[in-house]
């Protein structure tokens, strides 16, 4: 089986994201988007909220599956036997760090990273820049699944 894990924070999973994930699904037979639990960021969503709301836009491929994971990422790849890490492009500036984390990774256990480039219409788009927007009153509705802007909308009132 061709697997793949598509790694990252999703706090929360954007139109961006969801684009990679589609064109993922495509390539593989089964893309893993796996929840990174990096305890040394601050989130918006904690770990269950953002595997629920991927799961609530995801259930459109039968082949993409939502899972969490703390620890490094070639040691989930180990224990899932996943071959392929799946990483988007946005621009130059993304290149460097994922380079050196593709290389690193290559080295500590072989596993492969694949870079798919942002589609065009999505490569200024960010989680953190989302939530920037979306606190000063900017519109961000053409940026997130209906349902992930409502529940971002409904966190960020809690939090005023
Ligand atoms: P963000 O930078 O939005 O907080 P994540 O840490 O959740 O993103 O990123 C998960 C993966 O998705 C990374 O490989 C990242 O480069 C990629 N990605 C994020 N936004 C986009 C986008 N707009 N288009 C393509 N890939 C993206």
């Amino acid at each position: 089986m061709t697997r793949a894990v598509y790694p990252g924070s999703y706090d929360p999973v954007t139109n961006g994201h969801l684009d990679i994930i589609g064109r993922a699904a495509h390539l593989f037979e089964e893309v893993v988007v796996a929840v990174l639990i990096n305890k040394n960021k601050r989130t918006l969503f904690d770990v269950e909220e953002r595997q629920e709301m991927l799961r609530e836009v995801t259930k459109q491929w039968d082949n993409v599956r939502v899972d969490s994971w703390h620890g490094l990422l070639v040691d989930y790849c180990r224990e899932n036997n996943i071959k392929a890490i799946v990483k988007g492009l946005r621009a130059v500036s993304d290149y460097d760090y994922e380079l050196q984390m593709a290389q690193m990774n290559h080295q500590l256990t072989g596993v492969d990273t694949l870079f798919m480039q942002a589609s065009p219409q999505y490569s200024y788009l960010a989680s953190s820049l989302v939530k920037e927007v979306a606190t000063y009153g900017g519109d961000v509705s053409t940026l997130l699944p209906a349902t992930i802007e409502q529940r971002l909308q409904q966190r960020l009132a809690e939090l005023r």
